[in-house]
């Protein structure tokens, strides 16, 4: 299948952090994919900044080391690498010093009038220097872009101060706000399945859905974010933005038009619904857990706590919650999310599990009637799963069969499926912003979870403790079971 790829406009895009973890190992990779692609015209620039006095050969040199590992095994990829490394700059800066920033400056103003794209890859606590840097030095206005990462704060108080230091360089509409499980095939695909078939909006309501499950499962523990973990855990990581918004996308009403604002106002009536969890249920509906040493992608691992080097820790990497939407489509649907390092296997999933059938017509050789599922996978393998029953094929009486029909993207389409980052990346050059979060959104869903935080803060329970490789603490099975239900398991 033939892929279109349309060109983006000339841009800079400056990567402040550009020797960092991200940028190595997710930014540059995907500019270079979508380099190879002919979506980037060859007068673009890429900017890398970080304080290390590397020169722009150095830069090159590190980059096409990473880039290498990134995209071995893509040899058309790696063929447009030495062009795609000759667009590559380089600026040692350190944002909270004055010192090197009016070349900076010039340097950028030189090629006035293209898009310019600030993403700012580096620890929160350095985004107000370089936003004031950036206007103080007149490299805020249109058509200039600020792509900002999460952690966006740590709580709703922390979070406006980041929003307020951006936002007064920036006006909202500059700002893109990256969650990048929205930049996933599955996630548009999911808005192109509700949306463009008239299959499933019918469908899509309390009358007809039981539950949803919302999985995002990690085999990796600490890896080197040990220092930042530690002081977030997996509320804050990734159930207030990732999951919270997977679930916005699932649940929102549909929207007038596929543009940025009202995709964006359905997403924040659906966090403004999400009923708050009362300190006095805390502890029924929902689960904190910590891994302990256990094995996990077939070799034994440490604990968290041994990874961390302290015993005295107790941030959850596990967290089974139940949330309610409460709302006249969703009255009555529990989503259960769940989300954890060291668990048995990566995968991240949407399930929508569909009510029973009013009444079975079969005898009871025929065996039970399940209930549909449709699962939206995400990774790996993105793709989608409608569960169905049929008629076990061949002679020998009538007996069902709970089947899916299976529609794995890449081997439907034969096409490579461009990672998350690669799209959004475009969108902040296309300047779209459908698929970035606003900042009522982020307020919206930090003040959901800070009573969570609080109340876990108050109970002064330690996390459960959960083997590396399981499925979390027991009470996390108990939490969907005490409701008569169980979580998805993909048998086929
Ligand atoms: P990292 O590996 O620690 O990289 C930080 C970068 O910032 C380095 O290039 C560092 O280079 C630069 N830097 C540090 N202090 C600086 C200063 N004063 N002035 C200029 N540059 C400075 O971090 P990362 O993992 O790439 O993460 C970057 C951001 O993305 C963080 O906010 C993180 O939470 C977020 N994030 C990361 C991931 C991931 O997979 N890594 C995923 C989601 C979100 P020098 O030390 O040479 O200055």
């Amino acid at each position: 299948m033939t892929v279109k790829t349309i060109p983006v406009a000339t841009f800079d895009l400056v990567i402040f952090g550009g020797t960092g973890d991200l940028a190595l190992r997710k930014l540059l990779p995907g500019l270079l994919r979508r380099y190879a692609d002919g979506q980037i015209p060859e007068d673009s620039r890429i900017i890398g900044v970080a304080r290390d006095a590397l020169g722009a050969d150095g830069y090159r040199a590190k980059v096409g080391a990473a880039l290498e590992r990134a995209c071995s095994g893509e040899e058309a990829v790696r063929a447009k690498l030495p062009a795609f490394l000759s667009k590559l700059d380089y600026h040692a800066l350190d944002a909270t010093k004055d010192a090197g920033w009016d070349d900076f400056a010039a340097s950028l103003t030189s090629a006035d009038g293209r898009v310019r794209v600030f993403y700012l890859s580096t620890s929160p606590a350095l985004f107000v220097d370089i936003c004031n840097r950036l206007r103080d030095h007149g490299l805020n206005g249109e058509p200039s872009r600020v792509v900002i990462e999460k952690p966006i704060g740590h709580d709703s108080a922390s979070a406006a101060q980041i929003n307020n230091a951006v936002g007064a360089a920036f006006a909202e509409g500059q700002i893109f706000r990256i969650d990048h499980y929205l930049g996933k095939e599955t996630v548009q695909n999911l808005l192109a399945l509700r949306f463009a078939n008239i299959l499933f909006e019918p469908l899509w309501n309390a009358n007809r859905i039981d539950h949803v499950q919302i999985t995002v499962a990690e085999t990796v523990g600490l890896e080197k974010r040990a220092s930042y973990y530690d002081t977030a855990g997996a509320l804050r990581d990734m159930v207030q933005n990732h999951l919270l918004q997977l679930l916005c996308m699932v649940a929102m009403e549909p929207p007038a038009a596929l543009s940025a604002d009202a995709v964006r106002d359905e997403k924040l009536k659906v966090l403004r619904s999400l009923r708050p969890i009362r300190a006095d249920e805390v502890a029924q509906i929902t689960v904190r857990g910590q891994y302990k040493a256990g094995a996990s992608s077939g070799g034994a691992v440490p604990g968290y706590l041994e990874e961390l080097g302290r015993a005295d820790s107790r941030t959850e990497t596990f967290v089974a919650l139940k949330a309610e939407v409460d709302n006249w489509r969703w009255a009555g649907v529990p989503f259960y999310l769940r989300t954890g390092k060291r668990l048995p296997e990566r995968v991240s999933e949407i399930v929508i599990c569909f009510r029973d059938v009013p009444h079975s017509i079969f005898e009871d050789s025929a065996g039970p009637v399940v209930p549909n599922k449709l699962v939206l996978r995400l990774q790996p393998d993105e793709g989608v799963k409608l569960w169905l029953m049929i008629k076990d094929p061949g002679p020998g009486g009538l007996r069902l069969q709970h089947v899916p029909l299976d529609m794995s993207f890449a081997e439907a389409f034969g096409v490579h499926q461009p990672e998350a980052y690669e799209r959004l990346l475009m969108d902040v050059v296309r300047g779209n912003q459908t698929l970035f979060m606003r900042r009522d959104e982020v307020e919206a869903a930090w003040k959901w979870v800070d009573p969570i935080l609080d109340a876990w803060e108050q109970l002064r329970d330690p996390p459960k403790p959960y083997t590396a490789g399981s499925w979390g603490p027991s009470a996390a099975v108990a939490l969907i079971e005490r409701d008569g239900r169980t979580w998805h398991e993909d048998a086929a």
